[in-house]
C-alpha cells in the first residue's frame, strides 16, 4: 500500500540495497543464495511457475477493482482483461451479456460466467512472458499448462474474496457502512476501483459514493463495494510500497482488507502451500506487520480519510484449495527484536560481495515439508533437508558450502561433453590474455585532489537520483558520482580532500568514480598512511571470458515515463561470476542470442558498479562480444 514515493526514487523504485519481504526470506533460507540471487543477480532458468503466481494475482487485483451497476444489469466482460489488452495494443472484448446483481450468488454467477475470458487472458500472458524471456528451463514448456489450472487458482481466489463480501453483508457492512454510504470508500488510501480514478503514492482522492449505495439493510451490492481489499492499482507506475522513512526496507503488499474495522494484511500464493517455500510466508507477513506499524505515522501520508484501525491479523491466500492461513500478528516487544534482527541482516547484506573474498556465510535451512495450507511437517533427517535446500539452489555448481555429491552433480550438467569432466573445464576456462580473472576486476582505490562542479541530485542511467562532482588535479579531472540514489549522501562542495574506498568505472566515455557506503571523504592531512591511485591511472575496462551460467532481462517505463530496457548475462570463469549488462541500443543482435552454455570473450567492456559489486557494461560502440555457441 502506497504511503509516499520512495526515498530517493529510482526505475520504478527498485533497489537491490533495500531489504525486502522477499530477500529476507532468501536469506533466511541461506545467506550465500542471497548473495548469488540478489547480490550479484543470477537467475534460474525459468520454468512455469515463476510466473502463473504473478499473473494470477494481477487477474484477481483486477477483478477486485470491478464495480457491477446497480440499477440495471450489468455487462458480462472483465476491465482487467480489457486494460490488459489494450497495453499490448489489442482490441478490446465487448460484451455479449449482462446479468443484474441482486444478491451474493448473482455476484458469484456473474464471476463465474467472466471466468473464462481471465483465464484466456492470463494464458495470453504467460505466453508472452515465457516468448520474452531469454532463458527457459528445457524439460518444461508454458503450453503444459492447461486452463483447468488457471480457472482453479482464479476460482480459489475468487471463492476466499466472496467469503469476505458473505462475512461483510453478515455483519451489516460492518462500522463504516454509514461513511460508505455517505461518500464511498472512506479510507485515507481507497481500494482502487476501475469506477474511480486512481491515486497515487502519496496524493488523497476523496471518493463518490456510488450510486448503488442505499438505505436500510445492507445489500449485496453495498457488501462487494465495502469488502473491497486495497490491492496495487495496476494504472500507476509509481511503486506502491510501504518505504521504511530512512529507506533502507520496503515491502509491497498483495491485499489490506478494512471493511470490519481492524487491518488484515494478506498475501496471495499460487498454490496449496505444500513446497518448503512456504516455510517464508510467516516471517513475509511479520516484515509486513513491521513496516506497516512503523509507517503509520509518516509525514508523507496524504490528508484526509481515516486510517483502517488497527492491524489485526496477517493471513496466507493460498489458491489450491483454497486455504487461508491465519499468522498471528507479534507484540510490539517481539517485533522490536525482529526488526532489530533484520536490520543486522541488511548489515550484513550490504557488506556480502564487497571484496571478492567476503560472502554472505553458506548456511543453508532445512527444507520444511508443508500439508496443504501451509501446515508445517517435522524434520527428522535436518542434514537431509539442508541437503535439499541446496538440491534446489541457483547456485549449487558454484558454492564451495553446498554438499559434494550434488554439486558434482550440478557441475557436471555445465560441463560440456567434449570437455571429458568439470577439472578440465575449469582448466579450460583460466582467462588468456588480454582477458583477465574476474576477482581481478579493481574493486576499491583512493584518490586525492580538489571537489568542484557539485550537482544533484540528478538521474543516473537507472533513473535514480544520486549526486555527483567532479575531481581535479592539475589538468585532469574525473566524475565523481553517489553509485545508487542516496548511497553515499552529501558531497562537499569545494576543496580539497582524499576519497577512500571508491570504485573505478566508466560512463558514456568518462572516467568515474562511484562512492557507496562503504566509501569516505576525509581531510587529506588525516590520511597519512594511505595509498593514492593517480587520476590519470584509474582503470576503467575490463577484458573478461568464461562460461554463460544465466541470462536476464528486464524493461519498462521509469518515473518520468521513458521506457528503459537492460539485457543480462552472468559470466563464469571457473573461479568466480559476474554481470555483464547490455543497456537500450547496446542489446544487440549479437548480445541478444547469447545463451547459457555458451564461451564468452568481452573485450574493452566498460567497468560499472551495481549495490557495490562489479557489474561489466557493454559500450555498443567500444565493446567487442565473441561468442563460441555451445
Ligand atoms: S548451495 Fe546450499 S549452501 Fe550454497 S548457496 Fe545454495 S543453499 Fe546455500
Amino acid at each position: 500500500m502506497p504511503v509516499v514515493l520512495p526515498p530517493g526514487a529510482g526505475y520504478l523504485g527498485k533497489s537491490r540495497r533495500r531489504i525486502s519481504a522477499s530477500g529476507l526470506v532468501t536469506w533466511e533460507r541461506c545467506p550465500r543464495q542471497w548473495h548469488y540471487r540478489r547480490r550479484i543477480g543470477l537467475n534460474d532458468a525459468i520454468v512455469p511457475e515463476m510466473i502463473i503466481g504473478l499473473v494470477v494475482e494481477d487477474a484477481l487485483c483486477g477483478l477486485y477493482m470491478e464495480r457491477f451497476s446497480s440499477d440495471k444489469p450489468t455487462p458480462i466482460v472483465s476491465t482487467w482483461v480489457n486494460h490488459s489488452r489494450q497495453g499490448d495494443g489489442l482490441q478490446k472484448i465487448e460484451s455479449s451479456a449482462e446479468l443484474q446483481i441482486s444478491d451474493i450468488d448473482s455476484i458469484n454467477e456473474w464471476l463465474e460466467i467472466v471466468l473464462p475470458t481471465l483465464v484466456g487472458e492470463v494464458q495470453r500472458l504467460l505466453k508472452k512472458k515465457w516468448d520474452e524471456s531469454p532463458w527457459k528451463s528445457n524439460q518444461r514448456d508454458i503450453s503444459e499448462v492447461d486452463d483447468k489450472r488457471i480457472e482453479n487458482l482464479l476460482r480459489g481466489g475468487i471463492n476466499l474474496q466472496i467469503e469476505e463480501v458473505q462475512n461483510c453483508f453478515n455483519n451489516e457492512g460492518g462500522p463504516y457502512l454509514d461513511q460508505f454510504r455517505e461518500s464511498g470508500d472512506p479510507f485515507t488510501i481507497p481500494a482502487p476501483c476501475w469506477d474511480e480514478n486512481p491515486a497515487k503514492p502519496g496524493e488523497y482522492k476523496s471518493r463518490t459514493a456510488g450510486k448503488g449505495f442505499k438505505s436500510g439493510s445492507i445489500t449485496a451490492w453495498e457488501a462487494w463495494e465495502i469488502a473491497r481489499p486495497w490491492v496495487k492499482d495496476p494504472r500507476i507506475l509509481e511503486p506502491q510500497r510501504l518505504f521504511h522513512p530512512d529507506g533502507w526496507a520496503a515491502g509491497e503488499l498483495d491485499l489490506v482488507h478494512r471493511w470490519d474495522g481492524t487491518v488484515r494484511i494478506c498475501d496471495i500464493k499460487a498454490s496449496a502451500g505444500t513446497s518448503g517455500y512456504s516455510v517464508g510466508l510467516v516471517n513475509q507477513l511479520r516484515f509486513y506487520q513491521w513496516l506497516w506499524s512503523i509507517t503509520r505515522t509518516h509525514s508523507g501520508r496524504p490528508k484526509g480519510g481515516i486510517n483502517g484501525g488497527e492491524l489485526s491479523r496477517l493471513e496466507g491466500w493460498y489458491l489450491v484449495g483454497p486455504h487461508r492461513k491465519i499468522v498471528d500478528i507479534l507484540d510490539e516487544k517481539t517485533l522490536g527484536e525482529e526488526s532489530s534482527k533484520w536490520k543486522n541482516i541488511h548489515q550484513q547484506m550490504t557488506l556480502s560481495g564487497l571484496h571478492p573474498t567476503h560472502m554472505a556465510p553458506a548456511d543453508p535451512s532445512p527444507w520444511i515439508k508443508h500439508q496443504p495450507g501451509g501446515k508445517p511437517l517435522a524434520v527428522d533427517d535436518e542434514k537431509a533437508a539442508k541437503k535439499l535446500t541446496c538440491e534446489r539452489c541457483t547456485a549449487v555448481a558454484f558454492c564451495d558450502g553446498s554438499p559434494e555429491v550434488i554439486r558434482k552433480i550440478a557441475q557436471s550438467s555445465i560441463t560440456p561433453p567434449e570437455m571429458g569432466n568439470f577439472e578440465n573445464l575449469v582448466k579450460d576456462l583460466v582467462p588468456k590474455p588480454p582477458c583477465t580473472l574476474i576477482s581481478n576486476i579493481p574493486r576499491r582505490l583512493n584518490v586525492k585532489g580538489e571537489i568542484k562542479g557539485h550537482w544533484g541530485p540528478l538521474p543516473n542511467h537507472y533513473g535514480e537520483d544520486v549526486r555527483g562532482a567532479t575531481i581535479v588535479v592539475g589538468n585532469t579531472s574525473v566524475v565523481i558520482e553517489e553509485m545508487g540514489a542516496d548511497s553515499f549522501g552529501q558531497i562537499p562542495s569545494s576543496g580539497e580532500f582524499a576519497m577512500l574506498d571508491v570504485a573505478p568505472g566508466l560512463w558514456r566515455g568518462m572516467t568515474r568514480l562511484y562512492l557507496d557506503e562503504h566509501s569516505d571523504i576525509r581531510n587529506i592531512g588525516d590520511t597519512p598512511d594511505v595509498e593514492f591511485t593517480r587520476l590519470g591511472l584509474i582503470p576503467t575496462k575490463a577484458n573478461l571470458s568464461g562460461q554463460v551460467v544465466s541470462r536476464g532481462r528486464n524493461s519498462g517505463v521509469n518515473s518520468t515515463g521513458k521506457p528503459w530496457a537492460m539485457s543480462t548475462c552472468h559470466l563464469w570463469d571457473g573461479e568466480s561470476i559476474v554481470e555483464v549488462v547490455a543497456f537500450g541500443s547496446a542489446i544487440n543482435r549479437t548480445f541478444q542470442q547469447i545463451k547459457v552454455g555458451d564461451r564468452v570473450r568481452i573485450l574493452s567492456a566498460e567497468l560499472g558498479w551495481r549495490d557495490g559489486v562489479p557489474q561489466v557494461r557493454i559500450n555498443p560502440r567500444n565493446t567487442r562480444i565473441e561468442v563460441k555457441t555451445a
